[in-house]
């Protein structure tokens, strides 16, 4: 018997608890989905134990004739998904692919100019406590605090002050539609490369409801686990520049990795094949129905969403307004097996640790099967628990109507024996 049950019961133990809580708690956080059951067994595969340090066809390992072909597979549907001209499948994960085109494009010491962490931007942005704001200048662009939208102007005046030689756009936590040629303007007047880092809206650019800015950048990452719903991971995309295909290569291979996961690379295949089918499209359409839906019942019901509403996953509720902080709400909502993450809201008093907001976003219930019905009865539960946060009894009841939704929409209990 080979199984862990039976052999490490404490680890078998916390990963039948880590399932439960998948399948009983009602998953909002706008990074997170539920990657399919042939995801998960391409991940569980024989080709973790390859090495295969290269390119398909220019390894330095023997063997590898199996996982270039997967390789291979996963290159070309990445390069279809996108409409690219090259695909790099190997970063371990978003980070890394980041790290790769930051040391591809620039020398240390470099000016770059990203979105602040504080107003939506990712840690890899230029973060001062991330390798992107250590090892290289970075100026850091916000939004427009009426609005709530991107303040481009800023964007320009920060471009032409510093002259960044890479501008990235990108989010972690933003709910509209970010002008990727605008971005493009900006950078060609100051002579900077262009990186998008599409990693939140992947799946919706792959479904073609979110504009693509794979034509319009010089660079694009994603991550693979978010509304692209793949196994963790992440990729590089380009438009046509041998050159910078070179480079971009050679800084993940030998640059910043060494052999790459080959079962994560295998599931990624499988995930873009899933992602080309026509149901992905209908999904993704579904995932910002249920955003929009819930994003809605909120402002209805008094809750101030940052710029006023969503145009794709996810939306960013601030509580300013109310003197209540989002670590008190994300700990009341979990209380009733309701998961989001805390989140800076525009302007926040508090600290990142405190903040005065949350994210949500609709992934993960878009994939067990919420649709707009299941979403407006949801969001009117948070709003329940937010009317009066210090009420348990409210809290004790929205879990067990919580409890209730997850076993009429089961994630993966459904698809086994
Ligand atoms: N880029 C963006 C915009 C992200 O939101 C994230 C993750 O949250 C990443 C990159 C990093 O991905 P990973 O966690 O795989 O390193």
């Amino acid at each position: 018997d080979m199984t862990i049950k039976g052999f490490d019961d404490e680890l078998w133990t916390a990963i039948q608890n880590e399932n439960r809580r998948q399948e009983d708690h009602i998953e909002l956080i706008a990074s997170e989905n539920y990657a399919s059951p042939r995801v998960l067994e391409a991940q569980g595969s024989q080709l973790t134990n390859k090495y295969a340090e290269g390119y398909p066809g220019k390894r330095y390992y023997g063997g590898c004739e199996y996982v270039d072909v997967a390789e291979r597979l996963a290159i070309e549907r990445a390069k279809q998904l996108f409409g690219a001209a090259y695909a790099n499948v190997q970063p371990h994960s978003g980070s890394q692919a980041n790290a790769a085109v930051y040391m591809a494009l620039l020398n240390p010491g470099d000016h770059v100019l990203g979105m602040s962490l504080a107003h939506g931007g990712h840690l890899t942005h230029g973060a001062k406590v991330n390798f992107s704001g250590k090892i290289y200048n970075a100026a850091q662009y916000g939004l427009n605090e009426k609005t709530g939208e991107i303040d481009y102007a800023q964007v320009e005046r920060l471009a032409q002050e510093h002259k960044p030689k890479m501008i990235v756009a990108g989010f972690s936590a933003y709910s509209r539609v970010v002008d990727w040629q605008r971005f493009r303007e900006i950078a060609d007047k100051v002579g900077a490369y262009l990186f998008v880092d599409m990693a939140h809206v992947a799946g919706l650019v792959a479904a073609g409801i979110y504009p693509n800015p794979v034509s319009i950048a010089d660079v694009t990452t994603t991550t693979t686990h978010k509304t692209l719903r793949g196994p963790r991971g992440g990729i590089i995309l380009a438009k046509t520049n041998p050159e910078i295909e070179k480079k971009l290569n050679s800084m993940i291979f030998p640059g910043t990795q060494g052999g790459p996961l080959m079962h994560v690379i295998a599931a990624k295949a499988v995930a873009f094949k899933e992602a080309l089918d026509p149901a992905f499209k209908t999904y993704q359409q579904q995932v910002l129905n249920n955003s929009r839906a819930m994003a809605k019942v909120m402002m209805d019901r008094g809750y101030q969403v940052v710029s006023n509403g969503t145009d794709n996953h996810l939306f960013l509720v601030s509580f300013i307004d109310k003197g209540i902080t989002g670590k008190d709400v994300e700990a009341a909502l979990g209380e009733a097996h309701i998961t989001v993450n805390k989140n800076a809201v525009p302007n926040d008093p508090q600290s990142p640790f405190i903040t005065s907001g949350i994210r949500i976003g609709t992934p993960a219930i878009t994939t067990r099967g919420f649709g707009e019905k299941e979403s407006r009865e949801l969001a009117g539960w948070i709003c329940d628990i937010l009317d009066r946060l210090g009420d348990a009894s409210v809290r004790a009841a929205v879990k067990a109507k919580a409890e209730e939704i997850c076993r009429r929409f089961p994630v993966y209990e459904a698809s086994r024996p």
